[in-house]
Order: C-alpha cells, then sequence, then structure tokens
C-alpha cells in the first residue's frame, strides 16, 4: 500500500528530523511520539530502484512511502543539493523531465516514482 496522498505525505516528513548516519542509514524523529525515532534503511538497485526498510507500523505491515522513509529520501537528497517529488504513475514523473528513480513496492504492490531536482 502507498500513502493516500503524497503531497500530505511530503508535508509531514518536512516536520521530522533527520539525521543521515551514511547513505544506507538514516534515523528519523516520529511523527506521533515525540521521544522515539525510527531507523530507515535505503538499498540502492541498478537503473534507479530504491528500496526502504523502517522500523515503524505502516512500514512493518508491508506498506511503503512512510513520513520518516519520505523525510529519509530528501534528507540524503539536500544533503547533494537536490529536491525531491513523488509520484503515483510513471507517467507522471516523466513528464517533469527530471532525475527518476522508483521507490519499490513490496509484497508485489506497484511502487512510488521519485524525481529529483535542483534544489534550492
Ligand atoms: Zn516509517
Amino acid at each position: 500500500m502507498k500513502p493516500n496522498s503524497l503531497k500530505g505525505q511530503q508535508g509531514r516528513a518536512r516536520n521530522l528530523k533527520a539525521h543521515i548516519v551514511n547513505r544506507n542509514l538514516i534515523v528519523v524523529s516520529s511523527t506521533t511520539t515525540p521521544t522515539a525515532n525510527h531507523v530507515v534503511t535505503v538499498e540502492y538497485d541498478k537503473q534507479g530502484v530504491i528500496h526502504t526498510r523502517c522500523t515503524c507500523i505502516w512500514a512493518m505491515n508491508g506498506n511503503i512511502g512512510c513520513a520518516h522513509s519520505v523525510a529519509a529520501l530528501e534528507a540524503l537528497a539536500a544533503k547533494r543539493g537536490r529536491a525531491l517529488s513523488f509520484w503515483e504513475t510513471k507517467a507522471d514523473a516523466r513528464r517533469q523531465k527530471h532525475r527518476t528513480f522508483y521507490l519499490a513496492g513490496k509484497r508485489g504492490d506497484e511502487g512510488l516514482w521519485i524525481t529529483s531536482r535542483r534544489g534550492l
């Protein structure tokens, strides 16, 4: 499953603090529990395919695109002067004419598309 609103998820992600340990490991503050963190791991496949894991319930139930994963990917992008947008379909992503990544879904579900542009 994917988030209902990708824009909403990006908005939530913006309020989270992401601490990059390395390009594969990011610690992100919890949305629901101010005293807790979630750990996001990111794996990079060939051809721009990204796999994320998170310790939150949403991710543990086999869903992708939790606010923590979004915050983690955005923090990694920001470090390289890039900003991300998330899309439901490949066609939406392609229309942006920016570098495109695919966030792979779990259990055969469809994933999400990500475009990367130069940040501000
Ligand atoms: Zn999460």
